[in-house]
């Protein structure tokens, strides 16, 4: 693996070892979110799948697409369409050619610099399996953006 790959590799020519490294963590995604559907504006909850632990790692990863067909599966080809991903995220930054901060886990080779630095959902999430469907919009956030 080239060193600081993400570097020196677009999204599309990066191995899939490296695009699951790219990952920092945060576990943002994982989040519910509303859509105007008139606007297309997506809005986020702080209400989070059911399999998702307090380390903001998925339980249930081999067999998420299975369990939830909505969970997200990001693909090089789909970079057009990340523009719904939180700011933060390191596939939206290397899609709009900007810069990993350094608290992403590659950058500080910690993997717990993002939840130090307040960039994850760790400790401010609330799981589905508390919350109505239809009760979603009483949890919509501003602190994903
Ligand atoms: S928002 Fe991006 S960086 Fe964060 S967990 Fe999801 S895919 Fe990974
Ligand atoms: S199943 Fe998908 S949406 Fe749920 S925690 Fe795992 S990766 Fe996130």
């Amino acid at each position: 693996m080239a060193e600081r790959f993400w570097e020196q590799k677009s999204l599309a020519n990066m191995s899939e070892a490296e695009w699951e490294l790219l990952c920092d963590g945060c576990a943002k995604c994982c989040l519910h979110k509303l859509e105007d559907e008139q606007s297309g504006e997506v809005f986020y909850t702080k209400v989070v799948c059911r399999y998702m632990d307090e380390q903001c790692r998925c339980t249930e990863y081999q067999q998420r697409h299975v369990l939830v067909p909505n969970c997200v599966w990001l693909k090089p080809e789909d970079v057009k369409q990340f523009h719904w991903l939180p700011q933060s995220c390191a596939y939206r930054l290397i899609a709009e050619g900007k810069p990993l901060a350094a608290w992403h886990p590659l950058v500080s080779g910690d993997t717990e610099s993002v939840h130090r630095a307040g960039i994850s959902i760790q400790g401010r999430a609330l799981s589905e399996e508390y919350v109505h469907p239809d009760g979603m919009e009483e949890h919509i956030i501003h602190w994903v953006e």
